[in-house]
């Protein structure tokens, strides 16, 4: 039954509307549809590469390969994996009952919760803003996009190909900042699915709240990698070389600073050095989303009360050559920070690396333990105890033991935040679960229909009800 709503005629208005018809009109229940819709997507994303890469390298500086691997591929096997499993996520389960309530057949499925409103940032504007999608299609909800204003050519590009490729009224796309935001949110959407900072995450969550908009909201933060004494520290250099670099540290799951102990510090410096500088072929200006952003990073490298060993040069503002050229940052190594400098306190989401020195497994942990929830937790060692020790004692969204970040591309992992971090989870099948209301039907006969279970009661009667309830 579509809820009533103020009559506007505003694009995020008629997104809306257009996206509740289509969800009033029943269609999106169907699996056929569900599997239909998810086709179509992983078309528009091999149909479309060129016209999605040429968008995220105008709008990030992101080469075609990058664009490739962390927006369109990990799209689609996202999409594969749900258009493959959804019918056996769907199905409806018979359950047994409690004696007092037999006979009857309890039965419960998970069914679509309408229409969401999906927000997206800008870092992986394709990826972030569809994987959401993928997971609505699958529950056989309807969806208004709002990517991130910071990526325009993408969001363009999404606003013009969705409608080509998708079922043009149950999928809208609407562009605009913070006030088309809240104007979506208050639009009599059923569930808002965020991608963002935490700070703009709580106003999303305020603002939902207040009109009892259930949320799901997949957060920033600082996600630390331990390299304990025991570590393969050339390995554990190159792999967080590498995350680190991708999309110049502007990724949600990158690793934000390393504790490395004492024994081997020196070592993973030294190796992370060559390995970044190896992998940059000697450049170390690295292209930022824009100049707002690459000043807010730089700002980091003043007060810190560390030693800089690799980059920090503060007048680097570009990067990048021909298509990519743009914003720029120094890829900088800051060794042991003031704790409490704002490098140690604010999410880096650039090419900036801390690297604290400990001397112990639990000196790491107690310093994790101290900051709010991370996103994620890497650790690097080959000692058991030691990855034990942080999947016991550390609450965070997710760990990877002896890598950064591939758990992101694992969909049959639940992916999400804790406490500041975000709250709940999606991919795969956690994202179908996300975005269904899992609804009870209980059937009963109408026989048999014995008296004493109706008032008033006898004391034999109570004393049965006590035996039975
Ligand atoms: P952001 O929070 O600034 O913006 C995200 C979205 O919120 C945008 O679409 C924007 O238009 C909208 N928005 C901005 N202000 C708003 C307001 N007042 N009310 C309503 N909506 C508003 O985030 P960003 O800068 O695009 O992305 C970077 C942040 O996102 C980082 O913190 C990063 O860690 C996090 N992130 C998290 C994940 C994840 O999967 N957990 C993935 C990528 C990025």
């Amino acid at each position: 039954m579509s809820v009533a709503h103020a009559p506007s005629s505003t694009p995020v208005a008629e997104a809306v509307a257009a996206a509740r018809a289509a969800f009033d009109s029943g269609r999106t229940r169907s699996l056929a549809w569900r599997r239909g819709q998810l086709s179509a997507l992983e078309r528009l994303l091999t149909e479309a590469e060129d016209e999605l890469v040429a968008a995220l390298a105008a709008d990030l500086g992101r080469p075609a390969v990058d664009a490739w691997l962390a927006d369109l591929s990990s799209t689609a096997a996202e999409s594969r994996y749900a258009r493959r499993y959804l019918g056996w996520w769907a199905r409806p389960r018979v359950t047994g009952v409690p004696v007092g309530v037999a006979p009857a057949v309890g039965l419960w499925r998970p069914e679509p919760v309408g229409v969401v409103a999906i927000v997206g940032p800008w870092n992986y504007p394709v990826y972030l803003t569809l994987a959401p999608l993928v997971a609505a299609l699958a529950a056989g909800d309807t969806a208004v996009l709002k990517p991130s204003e910071y990526a325009p050519h993408t969001a363009e590009a999404l606003a013009r190909l969705v409608p080509r490729y998708l079922d043009p009224q149950a999928v809208t796309v609407v562009q605009g900042g913070p006030a088309e935001t809240q104007e979506l949110i208050a639009a009599g959407v059923d569930h808002v699915f965020f991608t963002g900072s935490p700070e703009v995450g709580a106003k999303v969550a305020e603002a939902a709240g207040r009109l009892l908009v259930p949320v799901t909201l997949e957060l920033g933060g600082k996600s630390p990698t331990i390299v304990d004494a025991s570590a393969d520290v050339a390995v554990a250099a190159r792999r967080v070389a590498w995350t680190k670099l991708m999309n110049s540290g502007q990724t949600c799951v990158a690793p934000d600073y390393v504790l490395v102990h004492r024994e081997v510090a020196d070592t993973f410096v030294a190796e992370f050095t060559a390995a970044a500088r190896e992998m940059r072929e000697g450049d170390l200006a690295m292209r930022v989303v824009d100049d707002r952003h690459g000043d807010r990073v730089r700002g980091l490298l003043t007060g810190h009360g560390g030693t800089v060993v690799l980059g920090g040069d503060t007048t680097v503002t570009t990067a990048g050559a021909g298509d990519l050229a743009g914003p720029g940052v120094d890829l900088t190594v800051v060794r042991d920070p003031d704790p409490d400098s704002p490098l140690m306190r604010e999410e880096i989401f650039g090419p900036v690396l801390p690297v604290l020195t400990v001397d112990s497994v639990d000196e790491a942990l107690a310093f994790v333990e101290a900051r709010p929830r991370p996103l994620a937790t890497y650790v690097f060692s080959r000692t058991r105890a030691t990855i034990a020790a942080v999947r016991d004692r550390i609450a965070t969204g997710g760990i990877v033991a002896n890598h950064t970040m591939f758990h992101v591309l694992v969909p049959q992992l639940p992916f999400g935040g804790i406490g500041r971090s975000g709250s709940g989870a999606y991919h795969g099948r956690w994202g179908f679960e996300a975005l269904s209301h899992r609804r009870p039907t209980l059937v009963k006969p109408t026989w048999p229909d014995p008296s004493l279970v109706y008032p008033p009661y006898a004391e034999s009667t109570k004393k049965l009800l006590r035996k039975i309830f």
